[in-house]
């Protein structure tokens, strides 16, 4: 089971995610977590700031909000071997945001997995202190990557390896066994993360190596929706979807599931359900080799905080193969990957996630060899299994900067 940090934000949160894993704890069961709320955000923005410049604030912030969503938990009696976990944890947060690392990159990934450190030790806790058998593996020992900061990809022999030897004992022995999502380690035992929103690729990585029965992604939905419930009232439920269709809304962006997390369970057909912790009882959406379901509705997919650039030559030259490796090269360099992308004889347009650092990195790259222009602020529909009514309806009369259609799919990107 995996819970995300949108149930996890307070103590009440955490309370509910205690009796949903009661409720399941007859059988064997691995949970994991991500950060407490916006956490990771909020470690993010650590990473842009400096000591004595608005750092120390930021840092007490999250440090704070830790404190008081645990003395809620446990009612002001924190148990100590909790209390000295946390503060310890936060020392070495603190040292490690003090610290000089040879790239944004690298250093990103040792901090941000504190989130789902502080997360994992206090919901392992809360687990025993309601009288669960539960042990805590931290993910480090179990989920073992290569070097690629932020983005990190997983040794399959190894990890397969390391969770036969140390996890699968555990959960034999009729523990509970909590780790956390989104983090893993390199070959020198540094943290490494698998990319934001990674932990529901984490649980597919277990799930497949355990054989799992199943894979369930705990969300405040009450399955996989056609639209966004919070942007579109009349958004839908899907019965079931295939793990085809799975894959490719997730692509797009349908923020419910993270892309990678479905191939892994394909590949063991097993079933991913994604179900409601405000309504358990309600059917989750149940993710098969069945398609059966996956023409029930059109979906919207709506991704915000877009950019797109616009690149041409210096000479206005053609954009021809070679031009296309050195800007593929420098988006691999910077870790971008691309949403949509169109070309005409001298230019070349992607869009991608709005990212500062990485934005920043990209232009010093590309300016030396192209002009570049670009947009921000851009949102990214895509629309599948759609008609003219669908496109009239969500698209319009909106500004269009980009727009690219299959028979089943449609994608523009608009502005606002
Ligand atoms: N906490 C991480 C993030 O917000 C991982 C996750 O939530 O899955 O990106
Ligand atoms: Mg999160």
């Amino acid at each position: 089971m995996k819970f995300g940090g949108a149930l996890m934000k307070d103590a009440s949160g955490i309370v509910r995610v205690g009796k949903i894993i009661e409720e399941f704890s007859c059988e064997p069961l691995v949970v994991v977590v991500s950060a407490l709320g916006k956490t990771t955000n909020a470690l993010e923005k650590c990473l842009l700031l400096k000591a004595g410049n608005g750092l120390e604030q930021a840092f007490s912030d999250i440090k704070l909000n830790h404190i008081n969503i645990i003395n809620n938990l446990f009612d002001d009696k924190v148990p100590d071997d909790l209390s000295s976990l946390i503060d310890n944890q936060f020392s070495q947060l603190w040292d490690a945001l003090n610290t000089e690392y040879c790239s944004y990159y690298k250093k990103y990934d040792r901090i941000v997995g504190f989130g789902e450190t502080l997360s994992s030790c206090i919901v392992t806790h809360w687990l025993g202190y309601k009288g669960l058998k539960v042990r805590r593996i931290d993910a480090a020992a179990i989920i073992y990557t290569d070097s690629n900061y932020t983005d990190a990809g997983i040794d399959w022999q190894y990890t397969s390896k390391l969770i036969q030897s140390r996890l699968i004992p555990v959960v034999d022995s009729g523990d509970i066994v909590v780790t956390q999502g989104f983090v893993g380690a390199d070959k020198t035992g540094f943290p490494t993360t698998l990319g934001r929103e990674g932990s529901d690729f984490t649980a597919a990585v277990i799930g497949n190596v355990i054989s799992a029965d199943d894979v369930t992604i705990w969300k405040n939905v009450p399955g996989i929706m056609n639209a966004d419930p919070n942007k579109f009232d009349d958004a839908k439920k899907f019965s079931g979807l295939s793990y085809h269709e799975a894959i490719e809304l997730a692509y797009y962006g349908a923020s419910v599931i993270h892309p990678k997390t479905i191939q892994p369970l394909k590949q063991k057909s097993i079933p991913l359900y994604v179900r409601s912790y405000n309504d358990p009882v309600i059917e989750p959406t149940a993710i098969t080799n069945d398609d059966s379901f996956d023409r029930q509705h059109p979906s919207i997919i709506i991704k915000e905080d877009q950019v797109l650039l616009s690149i041409s030559t210096l000479n206005l030259s053609f954009i021809a193969e070679e031009n296309l490796r050195q800007i593929f090269a420098a988006f691999s360099k910077h870790k971008i990957h691309l949403n949509m992308m169109q070309n005409s004889a001298v230019s070349f347009s992607v869009s991608f996630n709005y990212n500062l650092v990485k934005l920043e990195n990209l232009l010093d790259d590309l300016n030396k060899a192209f002009t570049v222009k670009y947009n921000t602020n851009l949102t990214l529909v895509t629309l599948r299994h759609y008609d003219d009514e669908l496109y009239n309806r969500i698209i319009g009369q909106s500004k269009i900067y980009l727009i690219q259609k299959s028979r089943v799919t449609l994608q523009a990107l608009i502005k606002g």
